[in-house]
């Protein structure tokens, strides 16, 4: 009998299955990656820094250690780069923004915020920066394609590629079965599909489209660095960029719109006139949350039915550091990290459910 069912096919499943190799827990993975492509179109983008708020994000000061010792850890097993740290470029739109800026960078933001202010074309001259601008530390970007392929390949024994039957589930006092597997647990990771899921519908999710676009041919040189305004610009080598990314509420699907593809299009004239062509336009949805927090942990009335989902739209700061937390949680090393427990909306569930 296996330790855990996993069902769904993006980053919260592939950082579970390292998470549970790493601690010896058997498991095998069902999904259908085509049905929701939000992790396949993410940048990957993790940004320890809230510019609305100029506060540090949730836990970055946990999270960001983690994630890189996370995904080194798995840059070793799957023998591929996969993480890329760079400094985020944020251009002050008023002169109280730097202000803040220096006196966040000064103190309670110094591990994240570069102290020096740099002037408009000083250094990367090939974007049109009017103000000045500041350095973000501590960011950078996973590739997260990467990170998926290469898990399936190393995973492969233990994946199953099938759209999940949530009517072949049955559910035994201290296990599960589906078709012909036995499993003491079941672990639903589908992203904003747990629509479909009629053990966990009820969780709160408020999903939110994005789009981005990968052009070819601005000629920024931005190696190092990701250009954050409004969105972001992100170098993916020979010339390409990725660019992004919208938000939309009412439309949740994974499908291209020409809405989208205008909005990221006026992004790209504000910040360079060179030209350029457009190599691919992307969608997926991201999971995001009532409270903007990850959603995990039991069932409220089935024991051996868990859910992980909520990651929003940072995903790639967040899976790592939760994905372990589940793991102790599991083995009873520790508790669930209690701003993350599905207990914050047992109220929700009718218990017909
Ligand atoms: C445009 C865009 C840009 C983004 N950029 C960033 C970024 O820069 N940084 C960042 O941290 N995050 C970013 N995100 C958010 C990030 O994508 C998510 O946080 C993360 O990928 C969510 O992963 P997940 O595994 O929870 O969900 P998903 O990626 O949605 O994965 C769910 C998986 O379950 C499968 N599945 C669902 N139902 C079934 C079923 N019944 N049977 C079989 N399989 C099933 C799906 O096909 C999919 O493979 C972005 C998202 C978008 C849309």
């Amino acid at each position: 009998m296996k330790k855990f069912i996993i069902v769904g096919k993006g980053l919260a499943a592939h950082c579970l299955m390292h998470q549970f190799y790493r601690h010896n827990i058997n498991f095998v993975c069902i999904g259908e990656a085509s049905l929701s492509t939000s992790s396949k179109v993410a940048a990957g983008i993790w940004n320890p820094v809230v510019f609305k708020r100029m506060t540090a994000s949730w836990m970055a000061d946990v999270l960001v250690p983690s994630l890189e010792s996370f995904y080194s850890d798995c840059e070793k097993r799957l023998n591929t780069t996969l993480i890329h740290s760079r400094q985020l470029i944020k251009p002050f739109t008023e002169d109280q923004e730097k202000v803040l800026w220096q006196k966040k960078a000064a103190a309670g933001l110094n591990a994240f915020l570069d102290t020096n202010i740099y002037d408009p074309q000083s250094e990367h001259h090939a974007l049109i920066i009017k103000n000045q601008y500041g350095l973000v530390k501590q960011a950078g970007n996973l590739n997260i394609n990467a990170f998926i392929d290469a898990g399936e390949e190393y995973f492969k024994a233990n994946i199953i590629t099938e759209v999940f039957d949530y009517t072949s589930l049955s559910i035994h006092p201290n296990h599960v079965s589906y078709k012909n597997i036995e499993a003491e647990n079941i672990l639903f990771c589908e992203g904003y599909l747990v629509k479909n899921n009629p053990y966990f519908k009820w969780i709160p999710l408020v999903p939110a489209k994005g789009e981005t676009l990968i052009i070819r041919g601005l000629g920024l040189g931005l190696k190092d660095f990701i250009f954050n305004k409004d969105g972001f610009v992100m170098d993916l080598g020979n010339d390409h960029y990725k660019v992004g990314a919208t938000y939309e509420w009412k439309e949740l699907n994974d499908k291209t719109s020409t809405k989208g593809l205008k909005s990221l299009e006026d992004k790209i004239q504000r910040i360079s006139q060179a030209p350029y062509q457009i190599v691919k336009q992307e969608a997926g949805v991201r999971p995001s949350s009532l409270d903007r927090r990850p959603i995990i942990g039991k069932h409220p009335k089935y024991p051996h039915l868990h859910i992980f989902n909520g990651l929003g739209a940072k995903g790639v700061m967040l899976a790592p550091f939760f994905t372990e937390n589940f793991v102790h949680f599991y083995l009873q090393k520790t508790g669930l990290h209690p701003e993350v427990d599905v207990k914050r909306f047992y109220q929700l569930y009718e218990p017909s459910a």
